[in-house]
């Protein structure tokens, strides 16, 4: 990199957040440089599961199944735009979800999300006996009802993120990695330049905060906190036995994802640890019991990674977007928890948009930082 860079926009972070707004903007033709202390994806947006399927949120405080909603509308479309534009295939798959319960309070929370999907236009219908053991003949044959709801997609995460990456630079855009942003130049209330651990300084128009789980480390120089912390999520992936599982199965807590590669993601814990990044015995034995209990065959399946990923988790569990107040041109992008793919088109257009005209598209008014100054229902709780 060289040591003075000017650009319109600096996007800190190349998770799916960042990538996705830079491709946005350099579409929109916007001038862009994205500053990754890392690489591409290194660090949730590598370590999700990959699930397009919004699940829980649909149910929840009608702003945030709003968002999901618009952002479920775009989400294949621009993955689909993004794989013709950049070349990468991301085993994208419609693999179908059948989401099982445990009491009826858990049934009468399902027949609610299903009532969401049919007003949608979109299909979920019950399964029962027969018919679910012919659909999934590896499920437990102690669950005799499941809900289907056919659209659930899996995708690799990493190879999205790359994909939204590549597409950017397809179209223009600079994205530096292994060059962490450690400061800020400012005139009054306005960022002048970003400065890099290498000793660069670039000067920009705006800047996108889009670092995950770190982000409010970053933001604290600049005299305010975000409430975004870490939400450690252990995951891992089994072969797939010799007769595969064919969907994804939610319950108890969980999902079991099978992927083009012949495995089945299993995830996740959801555990307030801070930064620390270790797979645990409790959180793989609960992983692995609990998978088991679902799909006993999995008993002999063998064990082909683990590993572990850092969700940017806000108090609410709903993302912050929008511009930071007091500042002119600080705009925040981080905080999507357990949903960043399937939100990603939607933060790439909307911050997009918001850079390009100024306005703040109204799904996702809700959503500015101001928010947590009034009482407010965490995702949690749903
Ligand atoms: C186990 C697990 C399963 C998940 N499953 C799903 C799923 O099925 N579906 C779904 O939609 N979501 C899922 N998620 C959530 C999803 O991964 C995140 O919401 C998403 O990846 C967040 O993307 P991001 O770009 O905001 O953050 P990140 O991907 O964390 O990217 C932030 C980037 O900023 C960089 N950075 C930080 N500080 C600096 C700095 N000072 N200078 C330069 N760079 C910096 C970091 O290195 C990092 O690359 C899952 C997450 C986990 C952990």
């Amino acid at each position: 990199m060289h040591k003075n860079l000017t650009t319109d926009v600096v996007i800190i972070g190349a998770g799916v957040s960042g990538c996705s707004i830079a491709y946005q903007l350099r579409k929109a033709g916007v001038d862009v440089i994205v500053v990754e202390r890392e690489e591409i994806a290194a660090e949730a947006s590598s370590a999700a599961a990959g699930l397009l399927s919004p699940a829980g949120v649909l149910t929840g405080p009608a702003d945030g199944a709003n968002l999901y909603l618009a952002g479920w509308s775009i989400i294949l479309d621009t993955i689909a735009e993004i794989v013709r534009v950049s070349g990468i295939d991301v085993e994208c798959r419609q693999v179908g979800g059948l989401h099982v319960f445990t009491d009826e309070n858990e049934r009468a929370h399902l027949e609610r999300y299903a009532e969401v999907w049919r007003t949608q236009g979109s299909e979920a219908t019950w399964l029962a006996d027969d018919q679910l053991q012919q659909e999934e003949p590896l499920l437990n044959a102690h669950y005799t009802t499941a809900l289907s709801v056919p659209l659930a997609t899996s995708i690799r995460p990493r190879l999205v993120t790359q994909a939204y990456a590549e597409s950017a630079r397809a179209l223009g855009a600079h994205i530096y990695e292994h060059t962490e942003v450690t400061g800020f130049q400012w005139h009054k209330q306005s960022i002048t330049g970003v400065e890099t651990a290498n000793g660069e300084t670039i000067h920009c128009g705006r800047v996108v905060i889009a670092t995950g789980a770190w982000s409010s480390q970053l933001t604290e120089q600049l005299g305010f906190t975000l409430p975004v912390f870490p939400s450690r999520g252990q995951i891992l992936a089994l072969q797939q036995p010799e007769q595969p599982l064919q969907h994804t199965i939610f319950g108890k807590g969980l999902y079991l994802v099978p992927k083009v590669d012949q495995t089945i993601y299993i995830g996740a814990t959801r555990e307030h640890v801070g930064f620390d990044k270790s797979n645990t015995a409790g959180g793989i034995a609960w992983l692995l019991s609990t998978a088991i209990s679902l799909v006993p065959t999995l008993e002999q399946a063998a064990i082909a990674k683990i590993w572990t990923g850092l969700r940017p988790m806000s108090e609410d569990g709903f993302p912050i977007l929008g511009y930071a107040p007091n500042w002119e041109n600080i705009i925040l992008a981080t905080g999507h928890g357990a949903g960043g793919f399937e939100l990603s088109a939607l933060t790439g257009r909307t911050i997009a948009d918001l850079i390009t005209t100024g306005q703040l598209t109204p799904v996702i008014q809700p959503f500015g930082l101001a928010r947590f100054n009034k009482p407010t229902t965490s995702i949690e709780e749903i």
